[in-house]
């Protein structure tokens, strides 16, 4: 087994693509990107030299991979699987805090928009994230 030390990436050499469609990344002329002839996706290596990350504005977080020489590797291993809890916890929390308060206010003229304030601002980041996870 070789050691998952990563490699540089060598901006005139081909690589398999990440993409698990059997593509082929090649350089594009006079940039620091990658194209795959399946996925017809863009890569573009960081300024370390070593990071492959997805150029997709359709995705919340970047996707990255490490090259070890044989194989692509995730660069942020984790971070997409924490930040589902987390931002699910975090809207748990703002309901905790602000629907006390909402109820509170219901008797005035502003209860009620108070109240649509604070569902808006609970279930819009959790539809986000559920809608950034469907695919
Ligand atoms: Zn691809």
């Amino acid at each position: 087994m070789q050691p998952q030390k990563s490699q540089k990436i060598d901006l005139t050499q081909d690589y398999p693509c990440p993409c698990r469609r059997r593509g082929r990344l090649s350089p594009i002329a006079l940039t620091e990107a990658f194209g795959c002839n399946r996925c017809q996706q863009i890569f573009v290596v960081d300024e370390t030299g070593q990071v492959l990350e997805q150029l997709s504005g359709s995705y919340p977080y970047k996707r990255a991979w490490r090259w070890n020489g044989h194989q692509w590797n995730p660069a942020h291993a984790g971070l997409g699987e924490s930040y589902l809890p987390v931002a699910l916890g975090i809207t748990l929390i703002m309901l905790i805090i602000w629907l006390p308060l909402a109820l509170n206010a219901k008797s005035s003229s502003s209860g009620i928009v108070l109240i649509v304030g604070v569902l808006l601002l609970a279930v819009l980041p959790a539809l986000m994230v559920l809608l950034a996870y469907r695919r």
